[in-house]
């Protein structure tokens, strides 16, 4: 291998991908990790340099938290400078909201950051395991013109690259468990790793890596469905640390009429706490106005999610709610793309 070799640093958190079956007892069972490249030997084909690094304790993605996050946008900024591309793994399960997380918490990122993960443990028979890391990793180590071809979080799962903020996990069992509904691919896996180079973030390589690391800020994601009542809504939004609220709308960003509804949204929004509707469609975003069920929520100062995904309004409020914008100037904020996740 040449200077030139791409060196790539592969992180592990936990989840189905690190696991071998007991094959006595049948049961799923981490695997030590340093010794991934005993367990694929084709990773030593590469044309690139892995090390390795994990979690001393693993965790189920069940468990995954703010300070888990920060903790490997920490790992990610002590080696930025000599490490070209990053591969991180953990469970699928919540891996659309970590990486949607990551991507706002590496502000000014300009290095690859994959995250994949599997359906099947990497010892079995069947694992897509393989497939997922081995071509995360290629994403991560490719270079055009002497730069990473990905300068931002991706989510490569089943042959295809996605952007991280984007996605949201649609199957518990099909192995293409990921899509990103409101975006385009970002490459595509056959015979050929083919880059769809027109979607891709370019940040400006001037700016440092910064962390932003203040992501505790108290928020609810509030999905509606038909019959909920004054009662239990009135009852979550009278949490007395609630300061940012996801409201989970239907269709195009509609919601309830009645007054107890408004009312109750209104008071919490007159207490400078910003309210964010989101649609729970899969696909297609929130158009506030269009139907006489949503022009309340526009008069009432409720927010536009647009076609963000759920996991990424999350992440996204925290971090805005942790920067301190100011009430009258987070609208504005919210409704501006940070890192490609709406338009
Ligand atoms: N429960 C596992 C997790 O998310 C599933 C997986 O790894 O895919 O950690």
């Amino acid at each position: 291998m040449g200077n030139n070799t791409p060196q790539i640093l592969l992180i592990y958190t936990g989840g189905t991908i690190g696991m071998v079956k007991d094959y006595k007892s049948n049961a799923l069972k981490p695997f030590d990790f340093e010794n991934i490249k005993v367990k694929i030997p084709e990773l030593k084909l590469l044309d690139c340099k892995i090390e390795t690094t994990a979690f001393s304790e693993p965790i189920d993605s069940s468990d995954m938290s703010p300070e888990y996050w920060i903790k490997i946008a920490e790992i990610i900024k002590s080696r930025y400078d000599d490490i070209d591309g990053f591969v991180v793994l953990t469970g699928t399960d919540t891996m659309s909201y970590t990486s949607s997380a990551l991507s706002f918490i590496l502000e000014n990122l300009s290095k690859p950051v994959i995250f994949t993960g599997s359906q099947l443990p990497i010892g079995d028979l069947r694992t897509d395991a393989k497939e997922n890391l081995i071509t995360a990793i290629q994403v991560a180590a490719s270079r055009k013109n002497d730069e990473a071809i990905i300068q931002e979080v991706g989510l490569y799962f089943e042959y295809k690259l996605y952007r991280a903020n984007r996605t949201t996990k649609v199957s518990s069992e099909q192995f293409e468990a990921f899509e990103s509904p409101n975006y385009p691919h970002l490459a595509e896996s056959g015979v050929h790793l083919n880059f769809n180079d027109s979607h891709l973030l370019r940040p400006d390589k001037k700016l440092p890596l910064q962390l932003q690391k203040k992501l505790d800020a108290k928020v609810l994601v509030l999905k509606l469905f038909p019959g909920i009542s004054e009662s239990v809504v009135s009852h979550i939004l009278k949490y007395p640390e609630l300061e940012g609220l996801i409201l989970e709308t239907y269709g195009a960003g509609n919601a309830p009429t009645s007054q107890w509804f408004s009312n109750s949204l209104l008071k919490i929004i007159q207490k400078g706490i910003p309210v964010i509707n989101v649609t729970q469609c899969i696909s297609g975003g929130v158009l506030m106005g269009h139907y006489e069920t949503s022009v309340h929520l526009k008069n009432m100062g409720v927010i536009s999610g647009k076609n963000i995904t759920t996991e990424s309004a999350l992440a996204k409020l925290k971090l805005l709610l942790g920067k301190k914008i100011p009430f009258e100037n987070f609208k504005r904020e919210f409704e501006l793309s940070l890192r490609g996740e709406m338009n």
